[in-house]
């Protein structure tokens, strides 16, 4: 059995795959209001480049793979390449990151296509501070795509909040309060060093998650809890009777690379072996030097794999970066894929 095991004996077993740099929102932490130059069409990984590459990364032993942008559902043709995707043998969980803003339409859709499960980003549960945070976004879309991927069976639904002092951090407890009567998941995300406006304040406005669980120890009795598909960065609670739990995601105060066991492939096909490095491999240009034939195959298959160990290989012990220093970091999530 193959397995990609990295310089300092992590198994790599986790792909973050970004299919398109493209998103019907610009998030104030993610993207720049100005004009926002995407990546040209033809520069972007075609679906079956990706389920190639994803083959291949299988092959290699990678078990998950999470599809994300940019907004995922704004591509075209996405159900039927998430069945492309579930026709690779042994690979165990396929998920999707969303704003949930098209979620409502492609729900049911996707479970057919053979989804496992959402992760869905909701950084405000109050409308007008949900259009500024998202530039324009709609709360009740949102809201009405947690329902609908609750109906389909996209399970477990993990809600993705970044918090950001002085924005949002007066909701968590409304946050926290949507776990009791639904099997929602809500993780709070410690806010990265991204995003052009915020940076410039990322100091004042960062806010760990410990204070914030500090804060809901005192009110709320949290009882911690496994639940099936966390192997990721986040310890999960419960308030007691809830139906969902309550993860913390500590990127920055606390980092979790040493049980790091991902690499990310951008939607411009670069393999990217840490989110916080710029180093990359680029397998489209790698690829595309090939003919596609019957005798080609073989090679294709070989080049992509040797890719897939280069990124590995390159995969850094660990970031440096914390709230003081974001030094030489220059990153859209939108591009990479958060
Ligand atoms: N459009 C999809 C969405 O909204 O979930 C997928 C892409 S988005 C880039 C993926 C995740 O990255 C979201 O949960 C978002 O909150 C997170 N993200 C983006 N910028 C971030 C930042 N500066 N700090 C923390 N999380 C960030």
């Amino acid at each position: 059995m193959n397995k990609l095991i990295d310089n300092f004996g992590r198994e790599i077993s986790y792909l973050r795959v970004s299919i398109t740099d493209r998103c019907n929102y610009r998030c104030i932490y993610c993207q720049s209001e100005k004009e926002f130059e995407f990546i040209p069409h033809q520069e972007i990984l075609r679906f079956e480049e990706i389920v190639e590459i994803v083959q291949e990364a299988v092959n290699l032993g990678i078990t998950k793979v999470r599809i994300t942008g940019g907004e995922p559902l704004v591509r075209e043709g996405i159900v039927n390449f998430i069945k492309q995707l579930r026709k690779i043998d042994r690979l165990e969980d396929i998920s999707l990151t969303t704003n949930a803003f098209f979620l409502s339409e492609y729900a049911e859709k996707l479970k057919e296509a053979g989804l496992n499960r959402v992760n869905i980003s909701l950084d405000s549960l109050q409308e007008e501070k949900y259009k500024k945070i998202t530039r324009g976004g709609s709360l009740g879309k949102a809201l009405k795509g947690i329902s609908s991927a609750l109906k389909a069976g996209l399970l477990p639904i993990k809600i993705n909040t970044v918090l950001i002092r002085g924005i949002n951090d007066d909701e968590v407890e409304d946050f926290v309060r949507l776990t009791l009567d639904r099997p929602l998941n809500i993780r709070f995300i410690e806010f990265m060093p991204s995003g052009e406006e915020v940076i410039n304040e990322f100091e004042s406005k960062f806010i760990s998650v410990q204070e914030i669980k500090e804060k809901l120890i005192k009110k709320y009795l949290l009882d911690p809890v496994k639940i099936s598909t966390a192997n990721g960065p986040a310890k999960y609670y419960q308030i007691k009777g809830g139906q969902g739990t309550i993860g913390f995601i500590t990127a920055l105060s606390q980092h979790f690379c040493k049980t790091c066991n991902r690499i990310r492939l951008t939607s411009e096909g670069k393999l990217r072996p840490c989110l916080f490095s710029n180093t990359e491999v680029n397998i489209k240009q790698a690829i595309r030097k090939l003919a596609r034939g019957k005798s080609e195959g073989f090679l294709r298959k070989k080049i992509i794999r040797d890719k897939l160990k280069e990124a590995v290989r390159l995969k850094p012990e660990g970031h440096k970066l914390n709230i003081k220093n974001q030094e030489n970091l220059s990153f859209h999530m939108s591009r990479i894929g958060g």
